[in-house]
């Protein structure tokens, strides 16, 4: 018989994996040698595509080496050792493979029942990563997201439904006062897209102003939350950010858990990238008070390199998920009632969900822990680092954070533009990657993203510094 027009011959399908394992490899291995930023310009490409109309059908060895040139050429290459950019690591290999593994055996997360395997992983993955931010394993739980984008919608979600009983049923028309959230002002954007999704409106968000170290000023949350009571505003969350995009900063955790313990309000922590230090122990410390939010965002495809998308949202009071989301049904599967699991459909904003868990738990059983800490270490020395080398090429560094971003200024250069086009030049050498930020003024930012990142590649960013800095003084 043969194979239906979306399948394989088994000969074929060999030939198939030898060919993308080739590409990956040798994607990898060349990598170093590579521009890191595409040229800005979608005409050849959309040129390109034309040439598909899916009308007649190719072979399928020339339609994957031309998807590999196309991506060579038309992507940055974020894994690249001298992208020094926004959080986008290299992916580790082990969890390039899983995630490959992940679609061929395609479990489906919504319901226990399908795949009483792929959910315990899970679940026993969160146990752990609760474990290492200061949670009980036993009382916390979570869900796996495709990012920190949905791990804070859900925390906002799960804030709406616990503190209002009427919301879930009537939603926030029914309320008797306008919910408001907390952040600084230098919190990710997501919880402006948050607050659109839950029907509360960008108004609903409450821009902090922060102290002389860019971190939430928790007087002024103080005074801010009393005033929002006063005029009839439902205060519902408070979100501290244990490193910033922008800066690396982390908010007074300690301090915004006693705000929230005395007003009754959910405390929320965006350690999406920062949150990397709960896993070295002597970096610990600096997330202090990270264990007393009512829940926590974490990102595995930042600081631990995991493919993307691998959100992790944690928190101490897993009920919330339940009230939150749990819906039922006629159609979804009832095979597993009666047994203590979780349909991880009603924990979670998705229904059909891919195994996020496998990406991350095959490089952490290999790598172990003590394996990531060394990672982190050394990622975060390598910040320390650039940190000296700038200073030492009298670039001065304005941020004020352990963690490995650091944002500069050229002392005495205040032209408009001026740090916008080192940041041009720099990019346009294509030999490294950093990117203008905003802080109380512009700041370059550059950010040690990748593991295989080296000291020499640090002397390669500030070489091109240096050249920038040259060609636009004369
Ligand atoms: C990256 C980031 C997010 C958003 O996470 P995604 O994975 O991009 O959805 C939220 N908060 C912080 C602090 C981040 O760094």
């Amino acid at each position: 018989m043969e194979p239906a027009a979306v399948d394989l011959s088994e000969d074929t399908l060999q030939a198939v994996w030898e060919m993308v394992g080739k590409l990956a490899e040798s994607y990898r291995s060349e990598i170093g040698n590579m521009r890191i930023s595409p040229a800005m310009d979608p005409a050849p490409i959309r040129d390109d595509l034309r040439a598909f109309d899916f009308v007649s059908s190719r072979p399928w060895r020339d339609v994957l080496r031309w998807v590999d040139a196309e991506m060579r050429k038309n992507q940055l290459h974020a894994g690249h050792p001298g992208y020094f950019g926004l959080f986008n690591p290299a992916p580790v290999p082990i969890g390039i493979a899983a995630d490959a593994l992940t679609a061929a055996y395609n479990p489906q997360l919504a319901a226990w029942s399908h795949s009483p395997f792929a959910v315990e992983l899970e679940q026993h993955l969160i146990r752990n990563f609760a474990q290492r931010f200061g949670y009980s394993a036993d009382s916390a739980g979570g869900t796996f997201c495709t990012g920190g984008a949905e791990a804070n919608h859900t925390a906002l979600l799960c804030s709406l439904t616990t503190q209002f009983p009427a919301f879930s049923e009537k939603g926030v028309r029914e309320l008797d006062g306008d919910p408001v959230l907390y952040v600084s002002e230098h919190a990710h954007h997501s919880w402006v897209k948050a607050a659109r999704a839950c029907g509360l409106g960008t108004e609903a968000v409450r821009t902090v102003a922060v102290d002389g170290r860019h971190r939430m000023d928790v007087n002024r949350l103080t005074r801010l939350i009393q005033d929002d009571r006063r005029r009839g505003a439902r205060p519902c969350l408070v979100c501290g950010t244990a490193g910033t995009t922008n800066a690396g900063l982390i908010d007074p955790l300690n301090g915004l858990a006693d705000v929230c313990a005395d007003e009754g309000i959910w405390y929320h922590v965006d350690a999406a990238w920062g949150g990397a230090a709960c896993m070295v122990p002597e970096y610990r410390e600096w997330l202090a008070g990270i264990e007393r939010a009512s829940s926590i965002t974490f990102d595995a495809h930042k600081f631990l390199s995991i493919p993307m998308g691998a959100g992790v949202f944690l928190t101490r009071l897993p009920s919330a998920l339940g009230q939150t989301f749990r819906i039922s049904t006629s159609y979804m599967p009832r095979d597993a009632a009666g047994l203590d699991v979780i349909d991880p459909y009603t924990h979670s904003l998705q229904w059909s969900r891919r195994f996020i868990g496998l990406k991350i738990f095959l490089p952490l059983a290999v790598a172990g822990w003590d394996g990531y800490a060394d990672v982190i270490r050394k990622q975060t020395e390598l910040g320390q680092h650039l940190r000296r080398l700038l200073e030492a090429d009298a670039w001065k560094c304005v941020n004020d954070t352990p963690l490995p971003v650091i944002c500069f200024v050229d002392p005495g250069k205040d032209a408009p533009g001026y740090l916008e086009k080192i940041a041009e030049v720099v990019v346009a050498s294509g030999r490294a990657w950093i990117s203008p930020a905003q802080l109380d003024r512009p700041v370059l930012r550059a950010c040690i993203t990748n593991f295989r990142s080296s000291e020499e590649d640090l002397c390669t960013l500030v070489e091109c510094l240096k050249d920038a800095r040259s060609k636009l003084s004369c």
